[in-house]
Parts: C-alpha cells; sequence; structure tokens
C-alpha cells in the first residue's frame, strides 16, 4: 500500500469540518482498527491478528508517531475511510456520523414543516 501523504488533511464528514484536534478526539481508542482485515463476498471480515504494533493491554499503538513508516498497511483515518465502511463497527467515527446524519434530518425536518409539509420528492 502507498504511503499516505504528509499534507494537511482536511476531515470533513458530510459537510461539517473538523480541526485534526477535534477529529482526533473523536476515537475512543479501541485500537480495534488495527487488526487485520481482508475482502470477502459479504464485505471486509476481521482475520483477528493484530498489527505488531497495538499494545494488546492499553490498545494503544506503540508506533504511533511513525506508525505511516513502520507499517505499510496503516492508513490514516480519514472522513473518506470512515464513509468507505471498512472501519469495526465499534468505531466511535460511526457514532459521529449517526450523530450528524440524525441532526441533518431535523434540520431538514424542522425545515419543511415551517414550509407547511409541501415537498418535492428527488426522482
Ligand atoms: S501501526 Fe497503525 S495499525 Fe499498527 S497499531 Fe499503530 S495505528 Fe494500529
Ligand atoms: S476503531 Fe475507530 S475508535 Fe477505535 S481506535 Fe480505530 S479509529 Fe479509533
Amino acid at each position: 500500500m502507498a504511503k499516505p501523504s504528509r499534507l494537511p488533511v482536511v476531515h470533513e464528514l458530510l459537510g461539517r469540518v473538523y480541526t485534526d484536534t477535534e477529529w482526533e478526539a473523536l476515537c475512543n481508542r479501541c485500537g480495534a482498527c488495527c487488526y487485520e482485515s481482508r475482502w470477502t463476498d459479504t464485505g471486509w471480515e476481521d482475520t483477528g491478528v493484530p498489527c505488531e504494533y497495538l499494545d494488546a493491554e492499553s490498545k494503544l499503538c506503540g508506533a504511533y508517531g511513525k506508525r505511516f513508516d513502520v507499517e505499510p498497511d496503516c492508513i490514516r483515518v480519514t472522513a473518506s475511510v470512515v464513509l468507505s465502511g471498512i472501519l469495526p463497527p465499534e468505531c466511535s467515527y460511526h457514532d459521529e456520523l449517526a450523530r450528524i446524519t440524525e441532526e441533518d434530518q431535523e434540520i431538514y425536518e424542522r425545515r419543511e414543516q415551517r414550509k407547511g409539509g409541501r415537498r418535492r420528492t428527488p426522482r
């Protein structure tokens, strides 16, 4: 896998832009994404094999600052990665995606109510 770019990453999920600090803070440090997965007919499957840099007790990466140098298969968690569905179910970035989707739905419904419930159905 190619090394991820060192250029600054703009973290944007469904129109929300996050600073690096805000984006990192969304991670619950569960370590679940640090296991090897492989693509199958039914989607991504966790092999249960941890990355050699994952500390089994703390669930933290033992090489975080240089992870892309030492582990070529380590990928940066970006908004595209969250939307791709590759992250494991326990990943808290899914919760953020669900939260903003719900928030957007509420904003949309309130706007529709103000308009009197009329709408055009997208075709
Ligand atoms: S190198 Fe990457 S995959 Fe391996 S433990 Fe660190 S963050 Fe996880
Ligand atoms: S699975 Fe998600 S929440 Fe857990 S360590 Fe990986 S990026 Fe963070």
